[in-house]
């Protein structure tokens, strides 16, 4: 998979990919991303990205010119599956899309800045709008690292043990069951005794069981 990550800010996206998960999925080249700075296509001789918005207010816009070269250049490069602006208004980003996009081959993640980009962008090019929850940020790019991890992570031969992301929260619709680790027992507290018998079944059952409750208590809108 290759995601190419259309960006202001190209320091912001060093940290999330050069560590752990998402750092090994590259090294194994499972998946390749690719970092553009946006302001390298403006045709403004400084080299200007925004301008003020028409019908006046504070804040500037992104205009169209950069974005709409960048964006041309690498689709006719390859083709890409979704082009994808991250935007407060968009789809409320969920486990199920990042499933659907996991499976994808080559996607463009716009990360916005200021007042956001030029409509006109969003009509013509975007094909899906994200967001990461009901709260303003001041750029596109955490987010687009939040949907990049959560993708990236669902791509067979990223996680050493391939069914975790199988059992993690949300994937059937649940919140995950409480896990434990050694020592059996700390300050008293011992862990839940099916866990410990080694009987498979009956752990399954365990698990669901608590899965279910802790989704009921928490989160019962799941169960809708
Ligand atoms: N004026 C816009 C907000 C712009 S914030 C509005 O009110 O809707 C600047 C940029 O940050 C956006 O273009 C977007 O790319 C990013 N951003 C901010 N909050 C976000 C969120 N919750 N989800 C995804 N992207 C977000």
């Amino acid at each position: 998979m290759r995601i190419d990550i259309i960006t202001l800010h190209p320091e912001l996206l060093e940290g999330p990919f050069s560590a752990s998960i998402l750092k090994r999925a590259i090294d194994k080249k499972i998946v390749q991303i690719v970092v553009h700075q946006l302001r390298d296509y403006s045709k403004d001789k400084h080299k200007r990205v925004d301008d003020t918005q028409f019908g006046g207010g504070a804040g500037m816009v992104m205009s169209v010119q950069p974005i709409s070269s960048i964006i041309d250049k690498l689709k006719s490069e390859r083709s890409y599956d979704e082009i994808i602006y991250m935007s407060p208004d968009g789809l409320r980003f969920n486990q199920s899309h990042a499933n659907q996009l996991s499976s994808c081959d080559n996607i463009i993640l716009l990360c916005g800045h200021y007042k956001g980009i030029d409509q006109r962008i969003r009509d013509v090019y975007i094909t899906k709008e994200i967001s990461i929850g009901d709260f303003v940020l001041s750029g596109g790019e955490l987010p687009a690292a939040l949907v990049c991890d959560a993708i990236i992570r669902l791509i067979p031969g990223v996680l050493g043990d391939e069914t975790s992301a199988l059992t993690d929260s949300f994937q059937d619709g649940l919140l995950a069951p409480p896990v434990f680790t050694r020592p059996a027992e700390w300050r008293g507290l011992k862990v839940p005794e099916v866990l410990i018998s080694g009987h498979a079944k009956k752990i399954e059952d365990w698990r669901y069981e608590q899965a279910l409750q802790r989704t009921k208590a928490l989160r019962p809108d799941l169960l809708d």
